[in-house]
C-alpha cells in the first residue's frame, strides 16, 4: 500500500503530541517549492542535509581529538550520529516530530571549523573586526548561502523551523532571522537536540578520555553520575580496569542522562498544560530540561571533562599548535586569495575578503588543513 503525503500528515496528527511541530504547520521555505510526492518537508530537509558536502566533510574534522589522532576516537561526524539517535530516542517517545528534531542534529555542527574550539576561537580573533566567527551563526550561513547544489537558489533552502532551530542561543528582543524577531526559545524538536548534544559528548567524551588515558577510572570515581554508573556494571559482575565494565558503565550513564531528561521533560510538559509548539517556544523557561538535583550531577560531570579533558595542558598543546596553523593559513589566503577555492573567490565581492577567507578556512577538515599549510610551507 503506497502512503499519499496526505496519509503521512494524518499520521502525524494521530501521533505526534499537541505541542509537537508538525509538517502541516511549518511557515515553508524562503523560496517556495512544489511538494515531493511522498516525502514530507521535513524529511527533504534531513536529506538535503545528509547529502551536503559539508556534513561528509564532518568525518575528518576534530571532535576533541585531532583527526588523526586514533581511529576509534569521536569525530564530528561519530558525534553527529550519537547524538541524533538520542535525539530520536527522545524524540519518538515524547510525541516530538522525529524528522526535525532529526534534522536539526545532523545539521548542528557543520559550522565547525577544522581544530574544534580551538579553531573556532583563533577564527574568532582573526575576525573580530569583521563580525567575528561563531559556528552556529556559521552553520546557518551554510545551509542558507554557502551551499550550491540545487537550480535557482543558492543554499539547502530548508524550512523556517529546521533554519530557526539551529539557533540555539537567544537573547529576547534581539536574536532575529530574515529580519524578524525570534521567540525566547527554540522549538522543543530544537530544545532536545540542544541538550542532547551535550548529554552526548559528556557519555563519550568520557569513553574518549579513557580510553585516550588522559584520565582513569578511580579520578572518575569524584563524580557522582560516574560512581552510579560504574556500580551498575559491577552489579554485572564487570570489575573495573575491565574493557567490558568501562563500555557498560559508558552505557548506563548515557542511559541515565536520557532518562531523566525523558522523565523530567515529560513531567514539565505536563504540569504546564503545554498544548502546542506555539506555547512551547514562548513558554517563560525551556521545557526539555534534567531534573534540578540531576542537572547538578551532570554539571559536575561536565566540569569533570572540562578539567581533565578539554584544558587538558597535553589536548591544549596540540590545538593550539593546530590553531597556528589556522592563523598561518588565514593570514597567506589574505594575500594570495588566487589560492581560495572558486566558489569563495566568486563571493569575495559581495561578501569581502575577510569573510570568505574565513568560509574558506571552516569548510576545511582537519587533515586539508593540515595538507595546505605544509603545501604553504614547502
Ligand atoms: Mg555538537
Amino acid at each position: 500500500m503506497l502512503k499519499t503525503l496526505s496519509d503521512l500528515y494524518a499520521s502525524e496528527d494521530r501521533n505526534l503530541a499537541p505541542y509537537a511541530m508538525k509538517n502541516q504547520g511549518s511557515r515553508g521555505r524562503t523560496r517556495p517549492e512544489p511538494s515531493h510526492p511522498f516525502r514530507t518537508e521535513f524529511q527533504r530537509d534531513r536529506d538535503r542535509v545528509l547529502h551536503s558536502r559539508p556534513f561528509r566533510r564532518l568525518e575528518y574534522k576534530t571532535q576533541v581529538f585531532l583527526n588523526d589522532a586514533g581511529d576509534h576516537y569521536r569525530t564530528r561526524l561519530t558525534h553527529t550520529i550519537e547524538m541524533a539517535a538520542i535525539v530520536r530516542t527522545v524524540a519518538r517517545v515524547l510525541g516530538l516530530n522525529e524528522d526535525l528534531a532529526e534534522t536539526i542534529s545532523l545539521a548542528h555542527d557543520l559550522g565547525h571549523p577544522p581544530f574544534g574550539h580551538t579553531g573556532e576561537r583563533r577564527l574568532n580573533a582573526l575576525t573580530l573586526d569583521h563580525g567575528g566567527f561563531d559556528h552556529n551563526a556559521q552553520a546557518i550561513r551554510i545551509v542558507d548561502v554557502l551551499e550550491h547544489k540545487y537550480p535557482g537558489f543558492d543554499g539547502l533552502n530548508l524550512t523556517w523551523e529546521v533554519r530557526a532551530g539551529l539557533i540555539k542561543h537567544r537573547v529576547p528582543g534581539v536574536t532575529s532571522l530574515d529580519g524578524e524577531l525570534l521567540p525566547p526559545h527554540p522549538s522543543l524538536e530544537s530544545q532536545v537536540a540542544d541538550l542532547a548534544d551535550d548529554l552526548t559528548y559528556y557519555g563519550h567524551d568520557t569513553d574518549d578520555g579513557l580510553e585516550s588515558g588522559l584520565f582513569v577510572e578511580a579520578e572518575l570515581d569524584a563524580v557522582e553520575l560516574w560512581r552510579e554508573a560504574a556500580a551498575k556494571a559491577e552489579a554485572q559482575g564487570l570489575r573495573p580496569g575491565v574493557e567490558k565494565h568501562r563500555s557498560y558503565a559508558v552505557r548506563c550513564l548515557i542511559d541515565s542522562m536520557v532518562g531523566n531528561l525523558v522523565r523530567h521533560s515529560d513531567h514539565l510538559l505536563e504540569s504546564h498544560h503545554v498544548g502546542s509548539p506555539d506555547q512551547a517556544r514562548e513558554f517563560s523557561m525551556p521545557l526539555i530540561a534534567f531534573s534540578p538535583d540531576f542537572a547538578k550531577k551532570a554539571n559536575e560531570l561536565r566540569e569533570f571533562l572540562y578539567a581533565n579533558m578539554y584544558f587538558n595542558p597535553k589536548v591544549l598543546a596540540i590545538n593550539n599548535h593546530a590553531a597556528n596553523q589556522v592563523e598561518e593559513l588565514f593570514h597567506f589566503l589574505l594575500k594570495h586569495p588566487e589560492r581560495l577555492g572558486k566558489a569563495t573567490r566568486d563571493r569575495v565581492e559581495h561578501d569581502g575578503l575577510h569573510r570568505a577567507v574565513a568560509d574558506y578556512i571552516a569548510g576545511m577538515t582537519d587533515r586539508f588543513a593540515m595538507h595546505e599549510h605544509a603545501n604553504l610551507k614547502g
